[in-house]
């Protein structure tokens, strides 16, 4: 699955959100919960590796799992969680 990192936090575009062919970017702007949270994830268990997300993001914060940057690796953990407790 892909995942988003740092750079969305305080961006939240939704460029991604209007790509993506299988609606599993989250919380889109109509949801209760979007403005509570800092940054937009994808659900793992729905993405299915378009790439879509990664071309429609203008500060490249979208990534494929396996090219995470290091730094940004808890990231991955960080977007399954948000969908665990939804
Ligand atoms: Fe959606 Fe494709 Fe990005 Fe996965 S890779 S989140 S399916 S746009």
């Amino acid at each position: 699955a892909y995942v988003i990192a740092e750079p969305c936090i305080g961006t939240k575009d939704n460029s991604c959100v209007e790509v993506c062919p299988v609606d599993c970017i989250h919380p889109t702007p109509d949801e209760p919960d979007y403005d509570k949270v800092e940054m937009l994830f994808i659900d793992p268990d729905e993405c299915i590796d378009c790439d879509a997300c990664v071309e429609a993001c203008p500060v490249d914060a979208c990534f494929a799992e396996d090219q995470l940057p290091e730094e940004w690796a808890s990231f991955a953990e960080r977007n399954a969680a948000y969908f665990a407790g939804r």
